[in-house]
């Protein structure tokens, strides 16, 4: 399933409120308040449509990162961190894939036998959910590194890849469907 951040949906981010104008003739009314995750002020969005005749509708409510650390960030933050221990050696494209399916691994074990769980993890302790962010952290640093020694430049290879995505699923022709691609019909 193709998600997207608060960020393209609801236009302008960032900001404690914003508004943006879309091409469609709606202005978004764009409103961030800080929640509490892992004991760490994060940003979400409210975001709501406001339409010229004044009704406000909520759209959609998505959680949203921080700017920063960037991918690029990252990359160069686990670099500096091989090269202090001399594990470049050790760190070829093979390994560093089977590591981060370890490390996926250890996601997984965390959903394990819980059953569907609601967005949020309202039912999760703290602690979960702090382990929940170092394995997923574990991920995310394997998955950069593996693509920095591949040479592949990620960032924008995610860019390529969702332009890709959206001539693959046309919104009109997708909205509400998990159908794969290939059982569209024209
Ligand atoms: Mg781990």
């Amino acid at each position: 399933m193709m998600a997207s951040n608060g960020k393209e949906s609801c236009g302008i981010n960032g900001d404690m409120s914003s508004t943006s104008f879309k091409g469609n003739g709606e202005v978004f009314a764009n409103k961030s308040h800080s929640v509490r995750v892992n004991g760490a002020a994060a940003a979400a969005d409210s975001c709501q449509s406001k339409s010229l005749n004044g009704d406000v509708k909520k759209r959609t409510e998505r959680f949203t990162f921080s700017g920063e650390p960037t991918v690029e960030d990252i990359r160069r933050m686990q670099a500096e961190f091989t090269d202090e221990r001399d594990w470049n050696q050790f760190h070829q494209p093979r390994n560093l894939l089977l590591a981060m399916v370890g490390e996926v691994g250890e996601v997984a074990e965390l959903f394990q036998w819980r059953g569907e769980v609601t967005e949020g993890l309202p039912d999760w302790t703290e602690s979960e959910r702090e382990h929940l962010a170092h394995e997923l952290s574990d991920v995310m640093i394997y998955l950069v590194e593996l693509a920095e020694k591949c040479h592949v430049d990620l960032p924008q290879a995610v860019l390529r890849k969702m332009a890709l995505n959206r001539q693959k699923y046309p919104a009109s022709k997708v909205h509400g469907s998990a159908k794969k691609y290939t059982e569209y019909k024209d």
